[in-house]
C-alpha cells in the first residue's frame, strides 16, 4: 500500500499506465498548477520554443510522473525519461541530451538524487544548451563542445528541500502538487472503474476516495484490490460494503490510515510518550527507512493534523492520541 512503485508487478504496472490521464482536460486537481502550466505550454508553443524547465515536487504517488507525460503530450514533444539514481556518469546524461530533438522533454525523476558531477553538467545544458566533454584523461585531456537542441527539463522530486540552490535557481517554473481532497479522489476512483470495466456506486467510490491518503495512485491500488473483493465476495459491482470489506482486509482504517501510519504514530505514543522523538528512532523502532517515513507517511499524518515536527523532534498530537483510543499521559498527571 506504500505510495511508492516499488513491488509492483508487471500487470500492476501496466494498468498504471492505463490510468494515466493524458491531456490537460483528462487530469483531475491541482488546478492551479494546471491552470499556470496550460498557459506556459501554450505560450511557448506559439513562440515555437522550448519550454522553460520545470520542477514538480511533493509526495509520491500525486501525478509528477503523469503531469510530465501530459506536458510533452500538449507540446507535441517527446518525452525521455530517466532518474537521479540512475544517471551514473555525465556520459549517461549526454547520450540523452545528445538524443533530444528539438522542444523535446527530458524528465527526470527523483532529481534530488543526482550524482554532484552528473548535475554540475546539467547545469550549462539547462542554461546555454550545450554540454562540454571530456576526451581522452592525462596530458592528451581535452574539452570540446556540444550543441544541444532546445529542450526542456521537468525534474520530479518528493524532496524539493534536498535540491542544491543552483539547480533550483535554473528550473524558470516550479509547481508544488499537494493532496487530493475526498472529492477529487472520487472521481479519480470513478474514471478508473470506468476504464477497468468495474461497475461502482457513487458511496463506494467515495468510501476508496476518502481512505486513500489523498493520494490517486493509492486510489487506484484500493480501487484494484476491491474490485478482486467485489468479483469474489460480491456480484461484481462495487459498493460500499464491500469497500469496507476490502479496506479492512487490507488494514486500512477509517480514517485512511494504513499499517505503517498506525504503528508510527503507536510507537510515538506507547515506547516514547508521545515524543519528541527523533526521526531516525521512530524509523528503527518501526522497521521502515527513515527517508520513506519522512518522505511518505509523515507528510500526510502532519496535514491531517496526527504529527507535529518540533525542533525536538517528532510529537504525536491530542488528534493522534484519540485515533489511538490511548489516554495521554501527561493529561493523567502520570
Ligand atoms: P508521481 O510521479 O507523483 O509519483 P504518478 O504520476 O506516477 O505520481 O501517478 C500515480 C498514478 O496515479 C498514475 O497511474 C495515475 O494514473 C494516477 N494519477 C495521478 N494523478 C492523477 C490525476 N490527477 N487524475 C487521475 N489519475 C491520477
Amino acid at each position: 500500500l506504500s505510495g511508492t512503485t516499488d513491488g509492483m508487478t508487471a500487470t500492476d504496472k501496466e494498468i498504471e499506465r492505463a490510468l494515466r490521464p493524458l491531456s490537460f482536460g483528462d487530469f483531475t486537481g491541482q488546478a492551479k498548477v494546471l491552470a499556470n502550466l496550460s498557459v506556459f505550454v501554450q505560450a511557448a508553443k506559439q513562440r515555437g520554443d522550448a519550454l522553460d524547465h520545470v520542477l514538480l515536487h511533493g509526495p509520491p504517488g500525486l501525478g509528477k510522473t503523469t503531469l510530465s507525460h501530459i506536458v510533452a503530450n500538449e507540446l507535441e514533444a517527446n518525452i525521455k525519461m530517466t532518474s537521479g539514481p540512475v544517471l551514473d556518469k555525465p556520459s549517461d546524461l549526454a547520450g540523452l541530451l545528445t538524443n533530444l530533438q528539438p522542444n523535446d522533454v527530458l524528465f527526470i525523476d527523483e532529481i534530488h538524487r543526482l550524482n554532484p558531477i552528473v548535475e554540475e553538467y546539467l547545469y550549462s545544458a539547462m542554461e546555454d544548451y550545450k554540454i562540454d566533454i571530456m576526451l581522452d584523461s592525462g596530458p592528451n585531456a581535452r574539452t570540446v563542445q556540444i550543441k544541444l537542441n532546445p529542450f526542456t527539463l521537468i525534474g520530479a522530486t518528493t524532496r524539493a528541500g534536498m535540491l542544491t540552490s543552483p539547480l533550483r535557481a535554473r528550473f524558470g517554473i516550479s509547481c508544488r502538487l499537494e493532496y487530493y481532497d475526498a472529492k477529487l479522489l472520487t472521481s479519480i476512483v470513478q474514471r478508473s472503474s470506468a476504464i477497468l470495466g468495474t461497475p461502482i456506486n457513487e458511496q463506494g467510490a467515495f468510501e476508496i476516495a476518502r481512505r486513500s491518503r489523498g493520494t490517486p495512485r493509492i486510489a487506484n491500488n484500493l480501487l484494484r484490490r476491491t474490485r478482486d473483493f467485489a468479483q469474489v465476495k460480491g456480484n461484481g459491482t462495487i459498493t460500499v460494503d464491500i469497500a469496507e470489506m476490502a479496506l479492512s482486509a487490507l488494514d486500512v482504517d477509517h480514517n485512511g490510515l494504513d499499517d505503517m501510519d498506525n504503528r508510527i504514530l503507536s510507537t510515538i505514543i506507547d515506547k516514547f510518550k508521545g515524543g519528541p522523538v527523533g526521526l531516525t528512532t521512530i524509523a528503527t523502532a518501526c522497521g521502515e527507512e527513515s527517508e520513506t517515513i519522512e518522505e511518505v507517511y509523515e507528510p500526510f499524518l502532519i496535514q491531517e493534523g496526527y504529527l507535529k515536527r518540533t525542533s525536538r523532534g517528532r510529537e504525536a498530537t491530542e488528534k493522534a492520541y484519540i485515533h489511538l483510543g490511548v489516554v495521554p499521559t501527561y493529561k493523567t498527571g502520570e
